[in-house]
């Protein structure tokens, strides 16, 4: 018997320093899984069991029990001793709260059983369900009896095990109990033998059990710390600012993604280890003295040489040297948390919103004077002139409103409104002074254009197209497809309304004067022609030559009054509207020969060349004014080629027009580029006529024009200075001569 004793202590020894050893290994592992097994196995390895099983009561995250602890609800969590199959039929198995479980599930009581077989109360006598139902309750109640110390494991009543279960005569279960000495779970063990389960078994299995309680709770308490390790690691790398900790040797300890990525910045701009020591270890050694640093501004240089700017704050980690003790102010310095904020950023978008809102205040400042301007101003970019801002004149002008972006073209075509020049022609785009401003980047100042919006109304204006620098242009306008800058242009347009209305108002004065003119001055060419008539009847009476060449003189100057007065009557009349043309069909060619061979009965100096190739033009004309065109051209041509020189005549019929075509071309002096613009205009005359002392009034080619577009045709010319001139007249034709054969076709007749 000693012997076996001695053996059976000693073994007991061995067994309590495993159970040491295994308490120790339990509580490193930290994988539930594996823990659950090493518990199971040791179990079955110590006490020398067949088979052993863990069935564990759900909790949640916090350790909270979750379900009551009947034990049908627990969950089985290692099983040790069966084959694959059993495993997965226990894993779906309920488990049993009533029988030998319910003091261990229910109660936290351990239960051990020398031979299961004979506490079975056979369930295949149990009739009905009735009587099962009775069955369950008599064995709760001897649980309870049990557990309460009424009963000993032997009175304990058995349901028998589920069908496929390994057969268990000798049983051993323990709870696990939680620090509130709640039921978290139990350790089940069988033999197929009986009477394998002793007291020190028993024991051994509790002491096991509260192991394995303890080690599962730190393994849920691991899980949730690693879980909120994890969650704050990735909170600590997300912050958009640098966060470092040193120790108190100065030594980063840990930094986060942003602070490692500025570190490294840093060390590979220009002022390298000087910045990182401003930005990183000069704050962390005033930290680590326990002068703790805020908001302080750096202002660094990156790699690119732009420039940095960060906020840093430092402050310092103490450790309390006596824990348990609150009251304890004891502490040291256990390092130093540095922050960099990038101020860069923040600093540029604010600097941009500053920048943003002046421009705005500016350019609506700049719209608000634009506004209260009378005249009309524009600004467009772009080769198609689009517009980039207008002011409300500018709207008064178009009598529409033109807006932001749209090209020129669209706006006036959307409208409909059309652009002449002075000489009632329409304007060809590429001539309005806006598009040649951007087109051409150049200047056009006085451009004389006429607008004529859609209901018919007409606007003379003067138009200033100032052409500008691009990139001087403080406004963010679209770059240009090919990278340039687009052209910008300031268009001012001034209404010349009011210049006109003046002009009216002088014209009636004019037709007044011109009106009270014409009587004396008949009176007056009456007298002299009667004089003259005199002189020629009455031999008697002699003239002097000096008296001769006054009573010309005088002659020429009535001649001259009387047509200048006829000029501005018909000014007058033209402006009022009153002027009437007496049209009848008539040949123009005869027509043109006639005043040319006057012309020729009184021209010694020039040659004049009549080109005709027609033999008739028929126009539908009045003869009068017709005549009146054709004397203003040929005397102008003859006037303003001092030097004399050819003057070529030339009529031809345009068959695809079907217009009569006539131009007079001469070699004179020419009319300056720079006035060519406004030599249609009353009044007007070319600095250069005036400069060579050529006498004239600049109604004539005004008159012309008026009276070729009232029959429906057209006047305009090419003219360079110094070289000479051709105007071309173009009158519409009402029949005309294909197929006549004229013998002086084609011929050049000279008549000099
Ligand atoms: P008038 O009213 O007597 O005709 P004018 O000849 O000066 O006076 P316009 O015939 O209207 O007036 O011509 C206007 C101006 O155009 C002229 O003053 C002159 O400067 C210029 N001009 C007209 N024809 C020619 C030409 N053939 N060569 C050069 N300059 C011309
Ligand atoms: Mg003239």
């Amino acid at each position: 018997m000693q012997p076996r004793k001695k053996r059976k202590s000693l073994l007991k020894d061995e067994r309590i320093a495993a159970l040491n050893h295994i308490g120790a290994a339990l509580l490193s592992e930290h994988n539930e899984q594996q823990l659950l097994h090493m518990i199971a196995q040791t179990a079955v390895d110590l006490i020398g069991a067949r088979f052993a099983a863990f069935s564990l009561r759900p909790i949640n995250e916090q350790g909270e029990l979750l379900v009551p602890s009947e034990g049908n609800m627990f969950h089985l969590a290692e099983v040790i001793g069966v084959t694959d199959e059993q495993r997965e039929l226990f894993s779906r198995m309920p488990l049993g709260g009533e029988g030998l479980l319910a003091p261990i599930f229910r109660y936290g009581v351990p239960v051990r059983v020398a031979d299961v077989s004979s506490l079975i109360v056979q369930r295949a006598t149990a009739e009905s369900s009735l009587e099962f139902e009775q069955l369950k309750g008599s064995a709760q109640s001897s649980a309870f009896a049990y557990a309460h110390g009424k009963i000993s494991s032997e009175d304990l009543q058995s349901l028998g095990v589920p069908p496929g279960h390994p057969g268990i005569r000798s049983f051993l279960g323990a709870p696990l109990l939680d620090h509130a000495k709640q039921v978290r779970g139990g350790l089940l063990l069988g033999h197929p033998d009986p009477n394998r389960f002793q007291a020190e078994d028993e024991a051994l299995l509790v002491g096991l059990a509260s192991h394995a309680a303890v080690a599962l709770d730190n393994v849920r308490l691991y899980q949730a710390m690693h879980a909120r390790v994890q969650e704050l690691d990735a909170i600590f790398h997300s912050i958009t600012d640098g966060v470092t900790l040193v120790d108190p040797h100065c030594r980063i300890v840990r930094e986060n993604t942003q602070a490692q990525r500025l570190r490294h910045q840093l060390e590979a701009s220009p002022q390298g280890t000087s910045s990182l020591d401003v930005l990183l270890y000069g704050p962390a050694r005033q930290a680590l003295l326990g002068q703790a640093q805020q908001d302080r501004l750096v202002s660094l240089v990156n790699e690119n040489h732009e420039p940095l700017e960060y906020r840093v704050t430092s402050s310092t980690l103490y450790q309390q040297l006596s824990p348990g003790d609150p009251t304890s102010k004891k502490q040291s310095i256990m390092g130093a948390v540095i922050i960099w904020h990038d101020e860069t950023e923040t600093r540029r978008m604010l600097r941009e919103r500053h920048v943003y809102a002046e421009t705005e205040a500016r350019r609506s400042l700049l719209q608000h004077i634009l506004d209260e301007l009378p005249t009309s101003v524009y600004l467009v970019h772009g080769y198609d002139a689009r517009l980039v801002l207008s002011n409300h004149a500018a709207k008064t002008l178009w009598g529409a409103s033109w807006s932001q972006g749209q090209s020129m073209e669209s706006f006036l075509q959307e409208n409909r409104i059309q652009i002449f020049r002075t000489d009632g022609r329409l304007l060809p785009q590429e001539q309005l002074a806006t598009l040649q401003a951007v087109r051409q980047s150049k200047s056009i100042y006085q451009h004389q254009e006429i607008i004529r919006h859609a209901d018919g109304s007409s606007l003379p204006v003067l138009v200033n197209a100032i052409a500008l620098d691009a990139r001087k242009t403080p406004l963010n306008l679209p770059a240009a497809s090919h990278g340039e800058r687009d052209p910008v242009a300031l268009v001012v347009h001034q209404d010349v309304s009011a210049l006109k209305e003046a002009e009216y108002l002088k014209d009636d004065f004019i037709g007044i004067a011109a009106h009270e003119l014409r009587t004396p001055l008949a009176a007056l060419q009456g007298f002299i022609e009667l004089f003259q008539l005199q002189l020629t009847e009455q031999q008697n009476v002699i003239l002097t030559a000096g008296q001769q060449e006054s009573l010309q003189n005088v002659d020429q100057a009535t001649r001259r009054l009387v047509d200048l007065t006829n000029d501005l009557l018909d000014v007058t009349r033209l402006q009022a509207g009153r002027l009437e043309l007496r049209q009848e069909a008539m040949d123009l060619v005869s027509l043109v020969k006639r005043v040319v061979r006057r012309y020729q009965m009184i021209e010694g100096r020039h040659e004049l060349v009549l080109l005709n190739q027609a033999p008739f033009l028929i126009v539908f004309m009045d003869v009068m004014r017709i005549e009146q065109v054709l004397t203003n051209l040929i005397s102008n041509a003859i006037k303003y080629s001092p030097d004399g020189g050819q003057i070529c005549i030339s009529l031809e019929e345009v068959s695809t027009t079907k217009q009569a075509l006539l131009s007079i071309q001469d070699q004179g002096i020419g009319i300056p580029v720079s006035q060519q613009g406004r030599i249609f205009s009353r009044f007007t005359r070319a600095d250069n006529a005036q400069a060579n002392g050529i006498y004239g009034t600049g109604l004539g080619l005004y008159l012309s024009r008026e009276f070729i577009e009232r029959h429906g045709g057209s006047i305009w010319f090419q003219s360079s200075e110094n070289k000479g001139t051709t105007f071309f007249v173009a009158l519409p034709l009402i029949a005309h001569a294909f197929d006549e054969e004229a013998d002086d076709s084609n011929e050049a007749q000279i008549i000099s």
